[in-house]
Order: C-alpha cells, then sequence, then structure tokens
C-alpha cells in the first residue's frame, strides 16, 4: 500500500472545497486498512476514515493526520428462504446495494435509493429517505478498531441507531470494513411520504423493489442541485427533536410548522419548514453560498469557494435559528479534523 503526502481532499467530497491531508491512502482490503491504521497508530497521528465524502467539510487547513480512503469493495447476496443476506464492502457504493437488492426482489431499503455515499458511511450516519432507515436492515459490521488494530465485529444491538448517528458516529476510532444487512423477500413497501403517494396516484408502477426504487430516484432528482461547478452535501442541519411544549409553542406562533411528537416526550420539527416560511431564508445567499431554493435544508457551494466561507454561512443560518425559535440547530455534515 502506497502512502501519498499531501492529497487535496476537496475533489474527493461533494461539497469540493478545504485543503489536503498531510498523509493519505487507499484501502481496497481490510489488511490494507490495517496497515494504514498501524501507520497512524506507530507515528501517533490521528486517523480519519473518508467514505465517498458527500456528508463531510474538509477545513481549508487540511487534515495534519492521516486520511484513509475506504474502499473495500463488492456486494454478495445469500438466500435464507423468505428472506436474505446482504453483505457489502464498506466502500462500496451505498445505490450499488439498492441495485443488487432490487435484482433479487428483496425489499427494505428501496426508499433509500439514490442516496450518495459510501456502505460505511451510510451505517455511521443511519440514512434515512422517504420513511426508512438503514438501521432496519443493518445486521452486523466488521470493524477494526484503529487504537489496537484488533478486528471485531458490532452487532445490530451495540450499534446504537438514532436519528442520523449510530455507535460509529459516537467512536469513530472503529474503521468499519464489511457491513451485512438482513432484507425480505416479501414486504408491504411504504408508500405513504407525500412525493411517493402522489406518484402512485399518477400510476407510477410500484409494486416491487426496483420499481420503488426507480421513483424515488426520479423524485430526488428535482430535490437537490444537479449543476455542474456546485457542492452539497445533502441535508447540512438536522431536523431538531426539542421538547413536545416547545415544539406546541412554536406550533402555536407558526401556524402549519410539521411537528412530529415522538415517545419520549419531544418532537422531531422541520427546520426546512422553519427556514422557509418562519424565517423566510429559502435561497437565502452569502457570496458563493447558499441555501438549495427547492429545499433550503441544503447547502449549495459555487466552485471556488472555501470551507470557512460554508462553516461561517452554516453558523450564520444557526443563528438567526436561534434568534427567531430558541432553538440550537445541529449539523448533519461533520467538519472532519474537528475532535476534541
Ligand atoms: C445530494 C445529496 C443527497 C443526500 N441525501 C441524503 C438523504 O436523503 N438521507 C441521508 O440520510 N443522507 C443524505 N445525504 C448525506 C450522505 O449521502 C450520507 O450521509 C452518506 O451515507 C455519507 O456516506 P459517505 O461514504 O459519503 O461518507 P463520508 O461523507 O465520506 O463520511 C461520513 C462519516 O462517515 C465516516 N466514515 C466513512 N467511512 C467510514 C468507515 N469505513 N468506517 C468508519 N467511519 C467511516 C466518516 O469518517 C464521516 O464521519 C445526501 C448527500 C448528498 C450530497
Amino acid at each position: 500500500m502506497t502512502i501519498q503526502e499531501n492529497v487535496p481532499l476537496a475533489p474527493l467530497t461533494t461539497l469540493g472545497v478545504g485543503g489536503a491531508a498531510r498523509f493519505f491512502a487507499v484501502a481496497e482490503s481490510v489488511e490494507e486498512v490495517e496497515e494504514a491504521l498501524a501507520f497512524a497508530r506507530e507515528r501517533s497521528l490521528p486517523l480519519f476514515v473518508l467514505g465517498e465524502g458527500s456528508n463531510v467539510l474538509i477545513p481549508d487547513e487540511g487534515i495534519s493526520g492521516v486520511v484513509l480512503k475506504m474502499a473495500v469493495r463488492g456486494i454478495t447476496v445469500e438466500d435464507r428462504g423468505d428472506r436474505a443476506v446482504l453483505v457489502a464492502g464498506a466502500g462500496a457504493l451505498w445505490d450499488d446495494v439498492v441495485d443488487a437488492a432490487s435484482a433479487h426482489h428483496l425489499f427494505g431499503i428501496e426508499n433509500l435509493a439514490g442516496i450518495p455515499g459510501s456502505v460505511a458511511g451510510a451505517a455511521v450516519q443511519n440514512i434515512g429517505a422517504y420513511g426508512a432507515e438503514l438501521s432496519r436492515v443493518f445486521d452486523a459490521a466488521d470493524v477494526v478498531d484503529s487504537e489496537t488494530g484488533t478486528r471485531t465485529q458490532i452487532a445490530r444491538d451495540a450499534a446504537a441507531f438514532a436519528y442520523r448517528t449510530s455507535f460509529f458516529k459516537q467512536h469513530p476510532r472503529f474503521c468499519i470494513s464489511r457491513v451485512t444487512f438482513a432484507l425480505t423477500k416479501d414486504a408491504e413497501p411504504d408508500l405513504s411520504y407525500a412525493d411517493v403517494a402522489r406518484a402512485r396516484a399518477a400510476g407510477a408502477p410500484l409494486a416491487t423493489p426496483a420499481e420503488i426504487a426507480r421513483t424515488i430516484r426520479a423524485i430526488r432528482a428535482k430535490k437537490f442541485p444537479q449543476d455542474e461547478g456546485e457542492g452539497t452535501a445533502g441535508s447540512f442541519f438536522k431536523n431538531p427533536v426539542i421538547p413536545r411544549a416547545h415544539a406546541e409553542a412554536l406550533a402555536g406562533r407558526f401556524p402549519g410548522l410539521p411537528t412530529f411528537p415522538r415517545e419520549d416526550g419531544r418532537a422531531k420539527v422541520s427546520l426546512a419548514w422553519l427556514l422557509d416560511h418562519a424565517l423566510s431564508l429559502k435561497g437565502y445567499a452569502e457570496g458563493p453560498v447558499r441555501l438549495y431554493e427547492e429545499q433550503p435544508l441544503v447547502i449549495v457551494v459555487r466552485s471556488g469557494a472555501t470551507a470557512a466561507a460554508v462553516d461561517a454561512f452554516a453558523r450564520a443560518v444557526a443563528a438567526r435559528v436561534h434568534d427567531a425559535t430558541g432553538i440550537a440547530i445541529e449539523r448533519e455534515v461533520e467538519t472532519f479534523g474537528v475532535r476534541s
């Protein structure tokens, strides 16, 4: 395995900003993962694992440690009667996994079609869309502990999935090399989301996983910027989960605010709605950075922007939300290298 020096990271991310990695390695096997982790450990350098870079912000000053680009690929499907086990290399593309499941007529991840990124990134972030979440089909992950170099497995019970987070996100010392998913041959697909229900009413075929995935991809194509020269990391912020009384008070102040009560006495509120209707921030721009006109949770960055500009813009949006609602919003996108 070659360890390169001073490798620009911006082209390896979908935001397309930020500096270089002091050391950079590409791992195509678990042995190469171990090698890269040992290189970092022996030099006491911090290690950051990069998937497809679709949910990270790289600081302009770069990363003064080791960046490991995960490229362990391969997808296999094993038939187990009425269900199947799908095993994917951590660096396989998530959407290829959706295609593999569709090809075997397996349900469980069809609503997650079209989400950019790798298999490991999907598990770390517990990706979700159109009523589905990765946590529902996750079975286990093979990991290498970057502190000790040992291989181990994190099973479903230990994966601590919650809204856009997981055990892996909370414990970045574990580098995922492979993920196993449990999928089913028979399922009642969830077609309840408004966009999907509209497509169904318009006659879109939605009987098989492949048909549902195709429809979801078509819906998604309209939701995210498609222009060359523009970067994005999808939703930059999480929808806030706040005490129910706070959500009810906001709904009173801002009639129409979608709120989703949860069993724990809290409620999720739609940040996109607040940015659009309460703060009129849809399309709000500062130089080369703006909130996307079609979906204000999405930050769009014109090429040539800096990570500092993206960070300052995100802070400004967060401050406006806090002033208007009292909510301290959290980022979904992780700033690489900022680790205590
Ligand atoms: C246009 C667009 C649309 C999007 N839509 C959605 C959506 O609908 N729903 C949704 O949930 N997300 C969405 N996202 C966010 C993003 O696609 C997901 O979070 C994705 O799963 C990130 O995967 P990645 O491989 O790009 O991870 P990266 O961005 O490379 O990394 C993300 C995190 O995972 C860690 N990581 C990566 N690989 C490993 C590994 N092997 N072991 C340990 N840690 C690792 C990284 O260190 C980092 O902390 C969207 C992004 C874009 C650009």
